[in-house]
This record gives structure tokens, sequence and C-alpha cells, in this order.
């Protein structure tokens, strides 16, 4: 498949195996199996690697675009396949070596399905902060972390999680470490009842692993995470957001249309719902453009581009979700129901996880600080 393919191929699927299962896998909470399945059939859980490694070769727009296509049949899907994408690429610029080289080849030939460890008790979202710490015995390592939060973890064929480098290093000298399920010891803490993203199987997990020191990422850790994790999560996450937010708007349309004279003039939270979607489909373009640039080393992760990436993931996460009520609000019961072609309650409840997903609350924090020292446009 060509990169210029995909877009139109994730529509494909999201019109068929996606939305078939989506209602199911949202109702009882559970990886979308069929989904996934079809993904890597169709070669897509490769899609961040370049052709060379094996991969489609398709660039960060290209990655936001199929996001959203995706997102169109099944939220939790597209936030599954964008996560894993970001994994992926992190693992292809972590500068590895030798097995770990090989490793990584692995992944990306067989597609295997990479989950994010990144969460952990006591420290939330807060990306750059660790408790768990590796510890290493001889040739031999080993970690336990407690996650709040993994998505697809129990799934996955591998996790990428952070810890501590060391039992002595301070909170933010971290490592990401290539853990292989096979090798580990996952244990599933509580339960996974959320209000949406349901099938993305997202519980807290106790992670207990040994590894050899090969499958420890050479990359500083700080660096993977300024130049790929953020901008490649906010802009993937932005797209699967995007898309959810444009279904609803096209299922406000469609309602409205079926109703005909009947129902009056139109709602102008129609007019409100393009308006939103036009200024955030601008905003994900630029900001994938510039992060194309920074991932291929044509620009630095400069603390202006970071500023403009949290602000990405804020306005996305905010006004798609207003475009959700907004669309709920027109569709009235219809939209409010879980069932029929005008529903938007799924896409609606997929939604408001968005301003959890590295909480709101802190990127605004954090780009406020951002905000004092950032210099350039
Ligand atoms: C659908 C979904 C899937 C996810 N998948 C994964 C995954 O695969 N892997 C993973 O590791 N994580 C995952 N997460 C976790 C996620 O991205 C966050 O890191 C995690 O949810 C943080 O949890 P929290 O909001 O409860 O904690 P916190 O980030 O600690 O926030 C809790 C509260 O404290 C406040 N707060 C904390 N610190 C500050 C601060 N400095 N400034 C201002 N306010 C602050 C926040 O406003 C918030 O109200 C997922 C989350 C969702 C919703």
């Amino acid at each position: 498949m060509r990169p210029q393919d995909a877009t139109g191929i994730c529509a494909e699927l999201a019109r068929g195996v996606l939305a078939r299962h989506a209602a199911e896998v949202d109702r009882d909470a559970r990886f979308p199996k069929e989904a996934v399945d079809a993904l890597r059939a169709h070669g897509l859980l490769a899609a961040a690697a370049p052709a060379e490694r094996g991969g489609l070769g398709a660039d960060v727009p290209t990655l936001a675009r199929m996001a959203t296509a995706l997102a169109r049949g099944c939220g939790a899907t597209a936030m599954i396949w964008a996560m894993h994408q970001v994994q992926i690429a992190c693992l292809l610029a972590a500068n590895a070596g030798g097995e770990l080289a090989e490793a990584v080849t692995r992944v990306v030939h067989d597609q295997l399905l990479v989950a994010s460890a990144t969460s952990e008790a006591g420290i939330g979202g807060a990306l750059r902060t660790s408790a768990c710490a590796v510890e290493r015995e001889g040739a031999a390592a080993r970690l336990d972390k407690r996650a709040t939060t993994v998505s697809y973890g129990v799934e996955a064929d591998a996790l990428l999680v952070s810890a501590r480098r060391g039992p002595g290093s301070p909170p933010a000298d971290q490592v990401a470490v290539l853990v292989d399920t096979a090798d580990a010891h996952l244990e599933v803490l509580g339960g996974w009842n959320p209000l949406g993203m349901r099938g993305t199987c997202s519980p807290a997990l106790r992670i207990r692993a040994g590894f050899e020191h090969w499958r420890i990422l050479p990359a500083p850790f700080g660096d993977l995470v300024a130049r790929v994790m953020t901008p490649l999560s906010h802009v993937l996450w932005s797209g699967v957001w995007y898309g959810l937010a444009a279904e609803a708007a096209d299922r406000a349309v469609s309602h409205t249309r079926a109703r005909g004279d009947a129902g009056g003039p139109p709602s102008g939270s129609l007019a409100e719902m393009r308006w939103r979607l036009a200024g955030l489909e601008a905003q994900l373009g630029a900001a994938a453009a510039e992060t194309q640039d920074v991932l291929t080393g044509a620009a630095e992760p400069t603390v202006a581009f970071t500023l403009r990436v949290n602000s990405l993931k804020l306005a996305v996460s905010q006004n798609a979700v207003d475009v959700g009520l907004a669309a709920m609000r027109v569709c009235g019961m219809a939209g409010y129901s879980e069932e029929g072609s005008h529903s938007v309650a799924r896409l609606l409840r997929d939604l408001l996880s968005a301003p959890l997903m590295i909480n709101n609350e802190r990127l605004v924090a954090i780009g406020s600080q951002l905000a004092l020292v950032a210099r350039e446009r």
C-alpha cells in the first residue's frame, strides 16, 4: 500500500469492521480485536515506520488523517491505533543498536502491538517523573511499576515503560524500557468501567518484569518525550478527537435534513460546529506539519513548539467536546439515544476522555510557565 492510499483504506475499514463492532466493544468495554486484526491485515499497525524498516512510511500529517478516518467508525480502535503509532515512533527514534534494533525490527515486521505505561500511582500524568526504578543485578534488570492507566496493556505484545534509571536516581532521571509482555507479570488492579473510550481497556496495572539491559532505550527519556512522545501523542490523539467531533457534526446535519421543513429553520449550532471544526482542522494540520519536521530533525523541539502542541491538545480536547454537545442539542433525543443513525451518545462519551488524557489542568499550568519563556513566533 502507498501512504497516500492509507487514509482511504482507514475510512473503508471505519465504515466496515470498526463500525460493525463499535457498539458491542463499547457496551462490553472489550478490546476491539476484529478491528485491530483488520488493521494488522492491511499493514496499518506499522504505518509510522519508514518503508526501509518494513513499515508504511506515513508522515505525521497522513497519520493524523488516518486517526481521524478511523475515529469515525470506532473511537476506541482509533485511539489504540494512535497510541501504538506513538510507541513505534519512540522505538524508531531511540538510536537502538544490536539486540534492541532487532527487537524493534520484529515489532514493525510482525506488527506487534505496543502499549504505553508512563502513568504511575501517586504521580498521575506527570510524564517526566517516575517513582518506579530499574534495578540491575549483573546482566539482568527488573522493574516493578504500578501504572494507573494502561490502554490495551493486557492485549499488547510489548509495553514501553518509563522508570527512574536506578534506585538512587532522582525522579526526572528516567529511561524507557521495552518490556516483552511474555517476560512480565501483569496484575490488573481494579476494574475498567469508564464513561467512554471503553474499548481501550485501560485499567490500572502492576507491571513486574525481568529483562536484559539492552531493553533499556539508549536515547535520553526527556529527549524522546520532547521530540516524539508528546508532540506525536497530541497530534494523533487530536486527530482521533477531531474525527469523533466531525462524525457528530455530520450526524447533526443528517438529522436536520431528515426532519425537513417541518423542523423549522436549522439550528445555529450547525454553523457553530462547522467553525469550531474548521479552526481545529487548521490547527491540527499546522501542528502535524511542524511535528513532522521535528521528527525528521529538520526542526528543533523549541519551547514555542512545545507550547503550540500543548495548545493543540487543549484546543481540540475542549472544542471537540463542545461540538459533540452541540450535535446532541441538534439531534435531541435521537442523539441522546445509544442507538440509531443519529445517536451521538458514544461519540460524546468518548470525547469526554479528551480533557483527561494528560489532564488539561496540568497542561494549562505548564502552558502558562512556557508562555513566559517562549520567544519565537
Ligand atoms: C482513555 C484513556 C487512555 C489512557 N491510556 C493511557 C496509557 O495507555 N498509558 C498511560 O500511561 N496513561 C494512560 N492514560 C492516562 C492519562 O493520559 C493520564 O496520565 C492520567 O489519566 C492521569 O490521571 P489523572 O488525571 O487522574 O491524574 P493527574 O494528572 O495527577 O491529575 C489529577 C488531578 O490533579 C490535578 N493536577 C495534578 N497535577 C497538577 C498540576 N501540576 N497542575 C495542575 N493540576 C494538577 C489535575 O488537574 C487533576 O484534576 C489514559 C487516559 C485515558 C483517559
